[in-house]
């Protein structure tokens, strides 16, 4: 697995669709999503300027940011439980998964421990499968005005994870659906409410999240290999 050289490619694909759709590449950063692989490859995709990691389990993402020496900044992205947010502290710089006020009330009084502020997004479950975290569509703007009140949290974006489809426009539609929602978040002016970061597409989808807005594609088996 040439780690390098797979980055090279995936930075050249966000190029050439950004040209093909009138956005600036500068717009769209790529998190590397690490999970289930060893530090070596991180530190591979960190010596070859990838400094943007994502992580979904909370004990081994937390192991890997200390093993890690080079400086990296780390994203929680995986399914999140409140007892477990502890082990994030101070530790990652966003959690894309917030799609409970209780675990925004959990995180915000972890933050609040070392006086910190942590950038979060809101996750929707845009196909509302069983099997996904994240909130509905329908609750997202209880959900924005709530943890909108949460003094160590500030909300960035949102996240989705849509419903898997080989063929991509059955996925595009979802994501934007997304890039809607973060509209009418945004129209509401909440304080501590930014909705400049949309976070969606994966190795398979992350083109076409990209011309329907992504601001941060989460990329793993295509930087790393399958898992
Ligand atoms: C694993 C994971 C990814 C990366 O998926 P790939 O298909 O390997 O690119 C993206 N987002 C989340 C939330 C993940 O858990």
């Amino acid at each position: 697995m040439d780690i390098a050289a797979n980055i090279a490619q995936i930075q050249q694909r966000i190029q050439a669709v950004c040209q093909g759709c009138g956005r600036d590449p500068g717009e769209v950063r790529l998190v590397a999503v690490s999970k289930k692989k060893p530090a070596t490859d991180i530190e591979a995709a960190i010596a070859a300027g990838q400094t943007l990691l994502g992580e979904s389990y909370v004990q081994e993402c937390a192991a890997k940011i200390n093993e890690v020496k080079a400086v990296a900044e780390w994203h929680f992205i995986g399914a999140l439980q409140s007892n477990k947010v502890k082990y994030l502290r101070g530790k990652v710089d966003m959690i894309h998964s917030v799609d409970r006020f209780s675990l925004a009330e959990e995180i915000n009084r972890q933050w609040g421990k070392d006086n910190a502020c942590i950038d979060i997004l809101l996750q929707v479950n845009l196909g509302e499968e069983a099997s996904k975290s994240g909130t509905t569509a329908n609750k997202l703007t209880d959900l924005a005005r709530q943890v909108s009140q949460l003094e160590h949290v500030r909300i960035k974006g949102l996240m989705a994870l849509p419903p898997w489809d080989a063929d991509l426009e059955e996925v595009r539609p979802y994501f934007r659906q997304l890039r809607e929602l973060a509209v009418q978040i945004a129209a509401l002016e909440l304080p501590n409410v930014t909705m400049q970061e949309l976070s969606m597409g994966m190795s398979h989808d992350f083109e076409v999240a990209i011309e329907e807005g992504a601001t941060l594609i989460r990329v793993g088996t295509a930087i790393f290999g399958t898992r």
